[in-house]
């Protein structure tokens, strides 16, 4: 694919005159097979609406357009416009939108772009804005899907087993809307400028239902990231400190009363622990925590 050929993008980029910026995250994809295969992994249906963020110069956005019945691609650098103008110009389907995503309303943005399509992210991110986005496309709740390229880093904590080492408050709160997939590593080799460090994409499928039943779900979270903010605390000591009017007794009993040791700490915990925990504690205080 032109798009992808490094002279090409040279010669593009030069006559237009735009400088990358490191700042926005510009690492431009160089080789075809990886927004082909980001493509068919986001989208292998035909009927589904796009949101894509960050188009660069337009290489996955192509790929997307072929796949999609429709795409509206987010990009905040206005330097890229004429080129998208041009990289795009044969593709009917696709509408780029100028602006900062982190400040749009994502649902309200989905619905008025993608009407009443089954709708999808799909999308190389800029990688410094990673997780607020996709906690931003998570609570939209509009989204069947969201196919992204991120730091590996990122992509492995995200995707990780409960009770491992790279498991934390983030990865759980993905893991209690979507089931997460890591689907393949992309090398520094395939952007331009290189980046420091190795890609990898995820695949984020909605859940039907959550992966346990919990009474009080924000007190479950305000539990996790309790425990994971002092992660080399027993729980028993994260939760006393950090919650309000939480005693010390009172996490012990509740901790015990799920049949866990009272010793332990929160990283061994999955989901379903997390749950418990959280409505054995409702049970207990009886306040308003
Ligand atoms: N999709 C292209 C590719 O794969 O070659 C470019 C991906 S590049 C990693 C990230 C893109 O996100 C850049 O085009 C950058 O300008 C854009 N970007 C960065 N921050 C953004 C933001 N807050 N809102 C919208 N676009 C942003």
């Amino acid at each position: 694919m032109e798009l992808t050929n490094s002279a090409y993008i040279r010669e593009l980029l030069g006559r237009h005159g735009f400088h990358f910026s490191k700042s926005l995250g510009q690492n431009f994809l160089t080789a075809a097979w990886v927004p082909e295969d980001i493509a068919a992994a986001g989208v292998p249906e035909k009927g589904l609406g796009v949101l894509e963020v960050g188009p660069g110069i337009g290489c996955l956005t192509r790929e997307l357009s072929n796949r999609a019945d429709k795409v509206v691609a987010v990009e905040l650098d206005k330097a890229l416009k004429p080129i998208l103008a041009e990289t795009l110009a044969d593709c009917g389907n696709v509408e780029i939108v100028y602006g900062d995503v982190m400040k749009m309303d994502i649902a309200a943005l989905a619905e008025g772009k993608l009407g009443g399509l089954k709708k999808a992210v799909c999308a190389n991110l800029p990688y410094n804005v990673t997780s607020p986005l996709l906690t931003a496309f998570i609570e939209a709740e509009c989204f069947d899907t969201i196919t992204v390229m991120i730091q590996r880093e990122v992509a492995r904590r995200i995707c990780a087993a409960q009770g491992c080492a790279d498991h934390g408050a983030f990865g759980i709160f993905v893991q209690w809307h979507m089931e997460p997939e890591l689907l393949f590593d992309v090398p520094p080799s395939c952007f331009m400028p290189q980046p420091k460090v190795t890609s990898s994409v995820i695949r984020l499928k909605k859940r039907g239902l959550p992966p346990a039943e919990v009474e009080d779900e924000k007190l479950m979270f305000r539990i996790v990231r309790a425990a994971f903010n002092q992660r080399r605390k027993t729980l028993v000591n994260a939760l006393s400190s950090q919650l309000g009017k939480v005693t010390k007794e009172q996490a012990e009993q509740a901790i015990a009363n799920c049949g866990f040791d009272t010793r332990i700490r929160g990283e061994v915990l999955d989901i379903g622990g997390f749950a418990k925990i959280s409505d054995e504690i409702s049970k207990i205080t009886h306040t308003d925590l």
